[in-house]
């Protein structure tokens, strides 16, 4: 199974995506998490994105394909994986596209995890004050939403017309929303 996990900042992707890889055995891949490792580490990947992030802004599309193709190479991914963060603007898509068709694999499922933006700013600040996340403050939060309404949103509709696209309410509990996920990913 090859999975992308679509959504809004603090659509619950990060925590869905782990329990849907335990439940499926297939590693999670978040670009935002490989790159705070980066950034905690100190290693030059890190250095670069950081500005980025703490700014709300994407890491350029160069950097974070290098990144994405070099992690799909790994043994761990070949029977499968789930894309979390990643792709998310038009040029990812294309670079994820040539990646796969070189590896003779495809996209199965693309998951959208649907929330309210107001729903989304109070998860969102509570995150901040839990996990001391420096890009949770509220200014780079506005920004980071809109990032995503500009350039990810439109994401969405290119992956409905290939129907791929499944939309799932990111809202209820966990439990709940991790089982609508498992009955769309195995329908
Ligand atoms: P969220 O979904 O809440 O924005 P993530 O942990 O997925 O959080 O991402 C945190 C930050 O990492 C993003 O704001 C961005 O700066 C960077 N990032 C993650 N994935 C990508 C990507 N595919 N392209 C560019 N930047 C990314």
């Amino acid at each position: 199974m090859r999975i992308v996990f679509m959504g809004p900042p603090g659509a619950g992707k990060g925590t869905q995506a782990a329990l849907l890889s335990s439940a499926l055995g297939i590693p999670h891949i978040s670009t935002g998490d490989i790159f705070r490792a980066n950034v905690t580490q100190g290693t030059p990947l890190g250095k670069e994105a950081q500005s980025y992030m703490d700014a709300g802004e994407y890491v350029p599309d160069g950097i974070t394909n290098a990144m994405v193709r070099d992690r799909l190479t790994h043994d761990d991914a070949r029977p499968g994986f789930i894309l979390d963060g990643y792709p998310r603007t038009v040029e990812q898509v294309a670079e994820l596209d040539a990646m796969l068709r070189s590896a003779g694999t495809k996209i199965d499922c693309v998951i959208e995890l649907t929330v309210d933006v107001d729903a989304v700013v109070a998860r969102l600040v509570r995150r901040s004050a839990e996990q001391g996340r420096t890009d949770d403050t509220e200014d780079v939060l506005r920004r980071r939403l809109e990032v995503y309404a500009e350039q990810t949103a439109p994401l969405i509709e290119l992956y409905q017309s290939r129907n791929l696209l499944v939309q799932v309410d990111g809202l209820g509990e966990i439990e709940a929303v991790t089982a609508a996920i498992l009955l769309a990913v195995n329908s």
